[in-house]
Parts: C-alpha cells; sequence; structure tokens
C-alpha cells in the first residue's frame, strides 16, 4: 500500500496570500482566526483544531482503454477524529489540489459539529476528467484508490460520500473493493450509495432539501413568504437542481439557474421539473433548453432576487462581484462559493449569508442516518429521513443565528464559533494522549 502519512507542520503553514482568490485553507483559516478570537481559544487548543490529523497522498494506476498505463494522484485528508469517526465527500476534478481537499476536510469537521452529528471531517479527491474516461477507466480508478486506502476507509474510521462528478455507481464500487478486501461486505464503509445496497432513502436530494430548510428559515427571520420570493440558483448539479425544484415547490419563482453551458433567465419562472428532465436527457447539461434566455454567469449572481443560491464551486462571489449582488439572502449550497474579502462587503451591505457549513449539511446529516441504518440493518422511510433532517436543519440554523447574535457576528462566524467550540469541548475532555 503506498499510502503515506506526509503531514508536517510545514505543510498547512503557509504565509497568507495576497489575493482574494484565496487559498480555500487559508480561507478557511481566517474564518476560523475570527471565531477563535471570540472564544478566546487557548493557543495550544488553535494549533491542534486548524491542523489536519492526517494526510494521505497516493499514486493511483490505471490500465487505461489503450492499453497503456497512467498514473493519478489521490488524496485523503482526514482533519479530525475527535467527535467520532471522519466523515467526508471524495471529488474527481482535473484542478483537485491538497490545499483544496485540506480546507474542504476542516469544513466538514465543523459542519458535522455545527448540525450535532458525531462525526468528525476529512476529504478525498483524484486529479482526474471523469469526463474524458470511459466507465471501465472510472471504476478501475475507483477501485484501486480504495485499495490504496484500505488502512485509512472504515466504518468506523473514515467514511467516504460522493462529493463533485461522483456518485452512487463510484460509492458502490468503493463498497464492493473494500468489501473484497476486508472478506465481509461493509455496507456502512461508505455513504450516498445506492438504495439497494444499504442507501438512506431521502439521501440523494438532502443536500438540496437542506438548502430548503435553512433558507425557508432564513426567510422568515427576514419576513419574506416563499410565495412572494424570487431565487437564482447556480449549478444545477445533485445541490443546485434539487434546491431549485423543492424551492420552487415551495411557492418560490426560480428566475435563473445556470450550470457549466451557461444560464437559463425567465421572469415569469422558470419550469423546474421540465429542466431537470431535459438535463437528465442531454447528458446532464441544460444546453440548448428552449423555455428560457440565456444569460451570463455574472448577470445570474447579480441578479435582483430574494435569494441567491450558489450551489455549483468555490470561490463565485469574490472582491470583483460582491457589489454587484443584488440578493437579500445568500444560501451556500456549495463549498466556499464566498472569499473572506467578498464576505466583509456582503457585511456592510447586509446580505444574509448562509454559511456552506451549515446550508449544505443536510448531506452529511443524512449520511449520518444513512450510516446509522447500516449499522442497525434497519431502514427508515422517506418520510422519517425528511422529518428528522428538517428537525436537524431547523435546530442547527436556530442555535447559529442565536450564536451570530449574541457575538455581533455574521452567521458564518456563529456557524464557527458553535462547531469549534462543541469540537473543542470534546478535545478538552478527551485530553492530550502523551
Ligand atoms: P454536481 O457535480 O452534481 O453539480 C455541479 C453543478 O455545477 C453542475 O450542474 C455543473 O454544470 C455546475 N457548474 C460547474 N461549474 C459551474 C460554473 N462555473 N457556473 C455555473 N455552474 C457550474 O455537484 P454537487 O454534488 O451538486 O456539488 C456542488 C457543490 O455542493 C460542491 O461545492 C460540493 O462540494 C457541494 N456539496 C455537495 C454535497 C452533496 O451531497 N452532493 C454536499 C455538500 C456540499
Amino acid at each position: 500500500m503506498s499510502s503515506k502519512d506526509v503531514y508536517k507542520r510545514s505543510v498547512y503553514r503557509e504565509p497568507a496570500p495576497v489575493l482574494d482568490q484565496d487559498n480555500p485553507f487559508q480561507a478557511m483559516v481566517e474564518r476560523f482566526d475570527v471565531a477563535a478570537k471570540i472564544l478566546e481559544l487557548d493557543p495550544g487548543f488553535y494549533e491542534y483544531l486548524v491542523t489536519p490529523a492526517k494526510i494521505h497522498i497516493v499514486g493511483i494506476p490505471v490500465v487505461m482503454d489503450t492499453g497503456k498505463i497512467k498514473m493519478f494522484e489521490g488524496y485523503r485528508v482526514i482533519h479530525s477524529e475527535i467527535l467520532g469517526p471522519s466523515k467526508g465527500g471524495i471529488r474527481y476534478a482535473p484542478d483537485v489540489n491538497l490545499e483544496e481537499v485540506k480546507a474542504l476536510a476542516a469544513w466538514m469537521t465543523w459542519k458535522c459539529a455545527v448540525v450535532n452529528v458525531p462525526f468528525g471531517g476529512a476529504k478525498g479527491g483524484i486529479v482526474c476528467n471523469p469526463r474524458e474516461m470511459s466507465p471501465g477507466e472510472l471504476e478501475r480508478l475507483t477501485r484501486r484508490y480504495t485499495a490504496n486506502m484500505m488502512d485509512v476507509f472504515g466504518p468506523d474510521r473514515d467514511i467516504p460520500a460522493p462529493d463533485m462528478n461522483t456518485n452512487e455507481q463510484i460509492m458502490a464500487w468503493i463498497l464492493d473493493t473494500y468489501s473484497m478486501h476486508a472478506r465481509r461486505t461493509e455496507t456502512a464503509v461508505v455513504t450516498g450509495k445506492p438504495i439497494l445496497l444499504g442507501g438512506s432513502a431521502g439521501r440523494r436530494e438532502a443536500t438540496g432539501r437542506g438548502v430548503m430548510t435553512v433558507t425557508l428559515a432564513a426567510m422568515e427571520r427576514l419576513g419574506l413568504l416563499a410565495s412572494e420570493s424570487t431565487v437564482a440558483v447556480q449549478g444545477f448539479g445533485n445541490v443546485g437542481s434539487v434546491a431549485a425544484d423543492l424551492l420552487a415547490k415551495q411557492g418560490c419563482r426560480i428566475l435563473a439557474v445556470s450550470d457549466v453551458s451557461g444560464g437559463y433567465y425567465n421572469a415569469n419562472g422558470l419550469d423546474i421539473q421540465a429542466m431537470i428532465a431535459y438535463s437528465a436527457s442531454h447528458g446532464y447539461s441544460l444546453e440548448g433548453y428552449p423555455d428560457a434566455e440565456p444569460i451570463s454567469n455574472e448577470e445570474l449572481l447579480s441578479l435582483e432576487v430574494d435569494v441567491l443560491a450558489p450551489c455549483a464551486k468555490e470561490d463565485q462571489i469574490t472582491l470583483k462581484n460582491a457589489d454587484k449582488i443584488n440578493a437579500k439572502i445568500i444560501s451556500e449550497g456549495a463549498n466556499g462559493p464566498t472569499t473572506p474579502k467578498a464576505d466583509t462587503v456582503l457585511a456592510e451591505r447586509g446580505v444574509l449569508v448562509i454559511p456552506d457549513i451549515l446550508a449544505n449539511a443536510g448531506g452529511v446529516t443524512v449520511s449520518y442516518f444513512e450510516w446509522v441504518q447500516d449499522r442497525q440493518g434497519y431502514f427508515w422511510t422517506e418520510d422519517r429521513v425528511n422529518r428528522r433532517l428538517d428537525r436537524m436543519m431547523h435546530a442547527a440554523f436556530d442555535s447559529v443565528f442565536e450564536t451570530a447574535q449574541k457575538h455581533d457576528a455574521t452567521l458564518r462566524i456563529g456557524a464557527y464559533v458553535r462547531g469549534i467550540n462543541k469540537v473543542a469541548g470534546a478535545l478538552k475532555v478527551r485530553g492530550i494522549y502523551a
């Protein structure tokens, strides 16, 4: 097994970047610093909690369809195991890098603490372009990555899930490969897997459903009615399409959505169900969708709407466009869509930002339900899953809102304060093993 722990102090202590397009790990640290100050965090605890616990980097050889061997690089960062086994998705992308995976792993730690699920944080990634790979190549890549991570993954150790460009099928291959090595079927080693293999009802929709729940909760605080509200959604994948669909079902008018092919606008409201069907039958792309006007990504982000939900990727709201945002609420379905400098502009302009570590926590919450169901061997109805999810997301929203008010801070800082305080409290009672 070529997995190795390469964690060193120098790995995570880069100088602060001067650009707004922050190193995502640095962006995490900037928010962490503000919350740590509010909490008057002990400097030793600060060092401990900001530092990834383990970083694994693996070389992954794959025999391509041409018969030639190609090497890929894969990562798994375990940021924290203080509250329980580590949990986090795996993304496949050509530009995925270690700093991004470190940031995403840390966000998972705070996210799990914010929604009160007993997990630590982790994230994985493989540098590859899945759109240029055949299903066979993707399967061989996934299986070899899993084999390399046999000592890392496990239902009581580290539990992967889908993220950008990974899906139920990829989780099924991870489950199968892990189970072959373990000589038993271990359904609880991954979440976000097919229902046939121990997946949970409602998991596919969970992140988008959570976005809907916290968005409605924020609208209520601002006195906005769903039936009179307008929404723009960036990204039409797992998170964005479900969030748009569920908000439309609550009565919101979805004025615009976008995917990599561009933005789609209709002043009377888009037919989201029709767009989901169109995308599914056009290789998961909205390109050529007829009942909308084309708009650019920048136009979508600056539309005058009540709610803007960035559900695509990092660094979409930056210093360049933060002063052009015309939404009352930003609901961050994606991880890290807003840079710290943009956060400051938005706060000054009175935009209520529901931060990623709260807004998109529905996914990990139902992943937790899935893990519980697998371990019990007893499966819940979708209705039960949704009711429990709504309850946990509401409770998390309320406590973040109150924490933010108490410290006269943004919801993002309120969420960090809650998350860090919980993990620090657990660390205090566990103590430092020497
Ligand atoms: P996905 O791959 O299913 O969808 C991503 C969507 O974004 C696609 O429609 C893609 O075309 C679009 N997109 C990409 N670049 C874009 C751009 N520049 N402009 C507009 N659209 C663009 O991924 P997903 O699972 O929906 O994840 C989206 C985000 O949500 C990521 O940041 C991910 O980390 C985060 N997230 C996902 C989950 C989950 O359960 N899937 C949970 C928590 C957070």
